[in-house]
């Protein structure tokens, strides 16, 4: 990878005027990965950037970065969006796509992308396909992790987040060496909010109902790549890496 491609998110997260210090490689990665909640989409992006240097732009971390900001900094639809969020819901199409807009620096960006989260409708998908056609861009693959729906559930009520680094734990399988506390920086772990059994069960339907749409949207597209989420993280991201040495060059 690019020595100096540090998964340097700044312009992601916090929007412009932020600038970041990722330079351009000469066959950049421009991945999207699909999979439902709490296949591990989180974890193989940056799994996968530490491979291919592209960011992780996540759009739930945008969002998740916005709710904790105070409420008087946020914007109404950003009020709205976050709403939404809590509950499980998918933000509207609207919404999301005023947010990635201003982020196109991003996905312009002469060091690739893997997007996680987004897009999750068609609607987005569309969106995401005609801006990157105007900009003369095209998508390297669409990677989608495959989980049976048990295990799916299992992953997402036992998964916590460092308060700090964000860091992601499971109880069972991925404990932290103390009981809530975070193995890197020593921060409290939590739940997230949308990770509770209520939020769940919202999320998986919004997944079958907008999202899963998306495999065959990108499958006629020839772009989808599946990978089973089975095994551990180093094992889908070896399996994700293969899968994808057997495309075509990217770019
Ligand atoms: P994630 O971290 O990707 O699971 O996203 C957390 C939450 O943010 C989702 O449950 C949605 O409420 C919201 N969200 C993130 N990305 C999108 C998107 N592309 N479209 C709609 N809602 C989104």
């Amino acid at each position: 990878m690019n020595e100096q491609n540090k998964n340097d998110r700044a312009a992601w997260l916090k929007g412009p005027p932020a600038e970041c210090s990722v330079s351009e490689t000469r066959s950049p990665w421009r991945l999207v990965l699909l999979g439902a909640p709490g296949v591990g989409k989180g974890t193989q992006a940056d799994l996968l950037h530490e491979r291919l240097g592209a960011c992780h732009l996540s759009t739930g971390d945008v969002f998740r970065a916005a709710g904790s900001r105070d409420a008087c900094e946020q914007t109404p639809a950003m009020r709205t969006a976050i709403e939404y969020m809590c509950r499980g819901a998918l933000i509207p199409d609207t919404t999301v796509w005023e947010m990635v807009r201003e982020r196109s620096a991003c996905i312009r960006c002469g060091g690739g992308f893997i997007l996680d989260g987004f897009p999750r409708t068609v609607s987005q998908a569309e969106a995401l396909r005609g801006y990157m056609e105007g900009e003369s861009l095209l998508l390297s693959a669409v990677v989608n992790y495959e989980l049976p729906l048990a295990e799916i559930v299992t992953r997402l009520s036992g998964r916590r987040t460092c308060e700090e680094c964000k860091s992601v734990f499971h109880m069972t399988m991925q404990p932290p060496r103390e009981q809530g506390v975070c193995d890197h920086c020593g921060g409290r772990l939590f739940q997230r909010e949308d990770d509770r059994p209520e939020s769940i069960s919202v999320r998986l339907e919004a997944y079958e109902r907008s999202t899963a749409p998306l495999i065959q949207f990108y499958s006629e597209l020839g772009l989808l790549v599946p990978v089973a989420a089975t095994g551990s993280p180093d094992e889908i991201c070896g399996n994700t890496m293969t899968a994808l040495e057997a495309l075509a060059s990217p770019g």
